[in-house]
């Protein structure tokens, strides 16, 4: 498996605090790769970091052999990396298929109605409701519309900050079932979760960031299997 991205030696600071350490980590092309760790491990700083939102203190961020850490986020999306941030953040005012066109901002091919309709085929309730505010959807059904569409800028890597954040055990499932199905049709994933086990489950590869540190790294399986990650993330004794 070739890597498409590799971060190396990454320090993001915010003012005089270090959140993140020197990480270093890979993705594959076709892998699912997930970060697991607490709160304020340094998640969502490293993703943040490699869509150009913030900037790193030092260290690189190579994506297909491209440095990304002087690269503007709208030039990032459009070089083919999409990111479908914790909190969703999408426009609650905006309808259902606005917001999914907004995910094909950078995108000039006239393949994106046909993006559209995948995006309808992968999430059925988003097109029952293409014409409805985003904002009277419900957590996971908002997760959906996030997903979609960070699909719809046709990324060749997608990632996905705490997809399962807040969701019902059974919306989680749900969520999760489709991070599969979305690698299954090829798409390249890097997963921020919370929640080890279903994050592990899915993933080649693994990484536990703590306090801004990759403390273990391993396969998704030997991640599962080792018994620091079930006593400190599986809540097993
Ligand atoms: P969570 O799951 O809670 O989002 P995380 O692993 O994504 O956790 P980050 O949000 O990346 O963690 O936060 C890493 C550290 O950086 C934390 O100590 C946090 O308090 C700090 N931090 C995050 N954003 C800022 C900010 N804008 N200004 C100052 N410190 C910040």
């Amino acid at each position: 498996m070739s890597d498409i991205l590799e971060v190396k030696d990454l320090v993001v600071s915010y003012g005089k605090i270090k959140a993140v350490k020197g990480i270093s980590f890979t993705v594959g092309e076709g892998e699912v790769v997930s970060l697991i760790g607490t709160n304020g491990a340094g998640k969502t700083t490293t993703l943040r970091t490699i869509s150009g939102l913030l900037r790193p203190t030092s260290g690189s961020i190579r994506f297909r052999g491209q440095d990304l850490t002087k690269v503007a986020p709208h030039d990032i999306v459009s070089l083919g990396l999409a990111h479908s941030p914790e909190g969703r953040r999408i426009f609650p005012k905006l309808s259902v298929e606005e917001n999914l066109m907004l995910g094909a901002f950078s995108r000039k091919d006239k393949g994106i109605r046909a993006d559209l309709d995948a995006a309808f085929e992968l999430f059925p309730i988003l097109q029952e409701r293409r014409a409805q505010p985003a904002g009277t959807f419900s957590g996971g059904e908002q997760q959906m519309l996030a997903m979609g569409r960070a699909m719809m800028s046709k990324p060749q890597l997608l990632m996905l900050d705490e997809p399962s954040m807040g969701l019902s055990p059974l919306m989680m499932k749900r969520i999760m079932t489709t991070v599969t199905t979305l690698q299954e049709q090829g798409t390249t994933i890097l997963l921020v979760e919370q929640n080890a086990q279903a994050a592990l489950k899915r993933a080649t590869k693994g990484y536990v960031l703590e306090v801004g540190t990759i403390v273990l790294s391993g396969t998704g399986s030997e991640l599962l299997a080792s018994d620091d990650v079930r006593k400190a993330y599986l809540g097993e004794d």
